[in-house]
């Protein structure tokens, strides 16, 4: 090791850090659940597409059989066209703090988004000709940004941007200053997915109900991960991915989250025959259902949410404080093997130090990241690279050890030295 500090752990301290960290972790049985987690491969990137539980290759493949195969259209009055609510339920309970009956497994996050954005954007509007803007930070996840720019334009409105610290994101501070009698819709995101930055969510949705506004939270990198208390917390709005920390599948379908007290207040503009009242009735006019079925537009992709089940009820085995304890754990760990072998060659952490105002993932930069990215994935070791110089270490709880970890760090030390 290279490392001139002389309190810097050497590399057996480390090995046994991680072994007594593995030993000592009450949710280590869990990673026997998940498909390849007993290879050597290394894996950082949960927390863009989770593995797959083992239960979930079963359930898909008795659903081919059983219930398509052998149900055919049964399936749909027999099951199939409550999946979207139970599921919903399935995650309100699980994962983010909500009670039944408003949330619901619907589209992709891009497209409930804007779904949410705009009946939030047109109620407050219509409510108050003076709120015609939109607050979002210029560090939020693109597809967040660019449906808030397309919102505004369409309806006449326009974005204000709140400008974040690439290494944190928005504070009470920065709410503050943007929000006004000119806003009708505030979008946030839990962690933002580039540095892992927590944000302060009871403090910020306070803040924006102080100046009368609605937010609609993006959990797509919190749910499964970080504790979310949808209702406790007077959340009005949210959506949130389920192929990552939920291990849904890649491209299995989001969740939306409305409170009981808007439901029927709001207006989702793609109003289509499943968010009608009576579905088969195939009436002249759209008349929205009562409830979370008015934010459903098509037939819901019930393939697409079937394995999201097993991970949910892992998560209400484990417990989402249980799991957010290994979480820091885990994070933490990164950041003091980061600090002993990679601060020396130059890379530094892109994150919050401060666990509590971290996520699930730790941003390691430095400016060969890219090329580094590239190398370690020929070597099965499997974080992801994001601009600038940003190389994101994803920690899943249910399945990540603390020696895997290790391992992967290792090999991301070398990878920097090869291409630095
Ligand atoms: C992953 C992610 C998305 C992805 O949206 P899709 O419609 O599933 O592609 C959106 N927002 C945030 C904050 C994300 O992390």
């Amino acid at each position: 090791m290279t490392t001139t500090d002389p309190h810097a752990p050497s590399a057996t301290d480390l090995d046994a850090e991680a072994s007594a960290l593995d030993a000592a972790d009450p949710l280590k049985h869990h990673r026997d659940a998940f498909v390849g987690a007993d290879t050597s491969l290394v894996y950082f990137d949960g927390n863009s597409l989770g593995r797959p539980p083992r239960a979930s290759v079963e359930r898909l493949a008795q659903f081919a059989t059983d219930e398509w195969g052998g149900r055919l259209i049964r399936g749909w009055d027999e099951s199939w066209m409550q999946l979207p609510f139970e599921i919903g339920d399935a995650i309100g309970r699980a994962a983010i703090g909500a009670a039944p009956g408003q949330t619901v497994v619907g589209d992709s996050t891009t497209v409930l988004l804007y779904k949410l954005v705009r009946a939030a954007f047109d109620a407050q509007h219509a409510a108050d000709a003076a709120r015609v803007e939109i607050v979002i930070d210029r560090d939020n996840f693109p597809t967040d940004r660019y449906l808030v720019d397309g919102i505004a334009r369409e309806r006449g409105g326009r974005v204000r941007w709140i400008d974040v610290d690439l290494t944190a994101g928005v504070t009470a501070e920065s709410l503050h200053a943007a929000v006004g009698p000119e806003t009708a819709v505030v979008v946030l995101s839990q962690v933002a997915y580039r540095s892992g930055h927590l944000a302060d969510a009871p403090t910020l949705t306070r803040i924006a109900h102080d100046a009368g506004a609605l937010v609609v939270w993006d959990l797509c990198h919190s749910a499964g991960s970080v504790p979310v208390r949808a209702d406790e917390w007077g959340f009005d709005l949210a959506v949130g991915c389920t192929y990552k920390y939920l291990n849904g599948g890649p491209g299995s379908p989001a969740f939306a989250y409305v409170a009981a007290r808007h439901q029927d207040a709001l207006a989702q503009p793609i109003q289509g025959w499943m968010g009608t009242a009576d579905v088969f009735a195939m009436g002249p006019e759209y008349r929205p259902a009562a409830g979370m079925r008015r934010f459903l537009s098509g037939t819901p992709p019930i393939v697409g949410m079937l394995a999201m089940q097993d991970t949910l009820a892992l998560i209400e085995e484990a417990g989402i404080d249980a799991i957010r304890a290994k979480s820091i754990a885990l994070t933490e760990f990164a950041v003091r093997v980061t600090d002993a072998l990679l601060a020396p060659l130059g890379v530094a952490v892109a994150s919050p130090r401060d666990a509590a105002e971290r996520g699930g993932h730790v941003t390691l930069s430095h400016p060969a990241m890219r090329a580094v990215t590239a190398r370690l994935w020929r070597e099965d070791v499997i974080p992801d690279y994001r601009d600038p110089g940003g190389l994101r270490i994803g920690l899943s709880p249910l399945s990540t050890s603390f020696g895997e970890t290790l391992t992967g760090l290792r090999a991301v030390e070398a990878a920097v030295r090869a291409e630095a």
